[in-house]
């Protein structure tokens, strides 16, 4: 078995481990990505939002991205049988990017990847990793390439960012359960021949067909357009008793908005099913790792945050990994899990707080009252951070309460 050092290793190329990387290597650290598949691939996660722009700006990999002319997202779009509530990224409380991408993950991550090669980076694809064991910080991992071939990296630092191969929460069992609901999704992509010109056709949008099912429509620059239905376990797996394709066609029944658009378009892949999909783990780093983006916490997919914690995550651990490898003291519990662990702790409730309704009476309520919109808009462009917004800063009940005054009012 051949052996390699490297001062990184990072464990996965999604967007996760693509900013890491670079920002490692921008830096002067000596870094090599293993990935598991051959890009492009296929994964879900396809609508942005603006937070994610900040990441990619500051590796220097925008410029790819921006060349790819991927579909602009300038907001979302909630549906709600005949009510409308539309959220606009440039007229939000907080400083920050007002705009963002809806993209098809594959040729999204495969430009990310292409481009980290083009830096100089050693990525390797279609090489697993198949084992991790730790002497203190430094670590030995095994790879195994398409031909069965074997190969040992050694590391002083491991980002794990491999997403749902969730390699160092399954090797050192630090899986726990996700403090959401059990949620499945269902999606696939369809040829958008009925789109309607203008910004209909390429407004991305959520229309909820029960207080806690939803279905999105994503469209892509290409022509084509994402569909998905998200809701309980229970009622995803109700959705059919004979496959998936068959439960999203029966999902996209139930949108009087969009039925006649999509009720008759084939689908360009067998739709793939989700279930379960959140994940949460016991601990984000350890002596000698940090764990980034999917591979540590998932919520779900509502609120479009997953890809933007990843590229979050993944360059706080590499900021953190760069300090500490300049002979600065990281306080990893304040400066990643802390960090962390605000924002998610902000989009959980966003989460929890859609599903129970009380979210959704505030996106609807007439009139409209633009302050309090323009500081939910904030946090779903990803600027959670911001404690001087109070719906950062009071999350834990200021949905629910401005929820119950709404109610209390429609019934006096
Ligand atoms: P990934 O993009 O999954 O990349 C991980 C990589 O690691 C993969 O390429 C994989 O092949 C590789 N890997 C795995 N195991 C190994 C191994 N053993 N060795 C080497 N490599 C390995 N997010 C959004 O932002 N917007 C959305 O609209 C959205 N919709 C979603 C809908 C659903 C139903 C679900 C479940 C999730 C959605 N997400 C969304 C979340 C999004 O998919 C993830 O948050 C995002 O892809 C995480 O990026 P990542 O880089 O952490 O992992």
């Amino acid at each position: 078995m051949t052996t390699e050092s490297v001062d990184v290793l990072v464990i996965g190329a999604g967007p996760s481990g693509c900013v890491s990387a670079s920002y490692l290597y921008n830096n002067g650290v000596s870094v090599k990505v293993v990935e598991k598949t051959k890009f492009p691939r296929l994964v879900v996660g396809e609508s942005l939002i603006p937070r994610v722009m900040d990441h990619f700006d500051e590796v220097g990999l925008f410029p790819a991205l921006d060349a790819m002319n991927f579909e602009k997202k300038l907001g979302a779009r909630f549906i709600r049988g005949e009510e409308i509530c539309v959220f606009d990224f440039s007229d939000k409380y907080s400083e920050g990017w007002d705009w963002t991408w809806q993209v098809p993950r594959a040729d999204f991550d495969n430009t990310l990847a292409q481009e980290v090669l083009k830096k100089g980076i050693d990525l390797e694809f279609e090489s697993e990793v198949i084992s991790v064991s730790f002497e203190g910080k430094n670590s030995t991992t095994v790879i195994k390439d398409k031909e069965g071939n074997l190969k040992e990296i050694k590391a002083k630092f491991i980002i794990d960012s491999s997403g749902y191969g969730r390699v160092l929460p399954r090797l050192l069992d630090l899986d726990t359960p996700s403090k959401l609901d059990p949620h499945s999704s269902i999606f696939t992509h369809v040829k958008d021949v009925n789109r309607p010109e203008g910004e209909e056709g390429t407004l991305i949008s959520f229309d909820i067909l029960e207080t806690e099912v939803w279905l999105w429509v994503i469209p892509f620059s290409n022509g084509n357009t994402s569909l998905g239905v998200v809701g309980p376990t229970t009622f995803i797996n109700s959705l059919s008793d004979k496959n998936n394709a068959d439960a999203l066609k029966n999902a996209i029944q139930l949108s009087d908005y969009y039925i006649k658009r999509f009720g008759n378009v084939d689908f360009l892949f067998e739709p793939v099913k989700l279930e379960n999909y959140s994940r949460s783990v016991k601990k984000m780093y350890g002596d000698g790792f940090a764990l980034t983006g999917n591979s540590s916490e998932f919520l779900d997919p509502v609120f479009s945050s997953g890809v933007a914690f990843a590229t979050e995550s993944g360059i706080l651990a590499a900021k953190l990994i760069h300090k500490e490898f300049k002979g600065e003291t990281v306080d990893w519990e304040t400066e990643f899990t802390g960090y962390m662990k605000r924002g998610i702790g902000v989009f959980t409730t966003y989460v929890k707080e859609w599903y129970t309704g009380n979210l959704q009476t505030l996106f609807f309520h007439q009139p409209e009252n633009p302050d309090v919109k323009r500081k939910i808009c904030a946090v779903l462009a990803g600027y959670v951070w911001d404690d001087t917004n109070p719906f950062v800063k009071k999350h834990d009940n200021v949905i629910k309460n401005m929820a119950h005054m709404i109610n209390m009012e429609k019934e006096a």
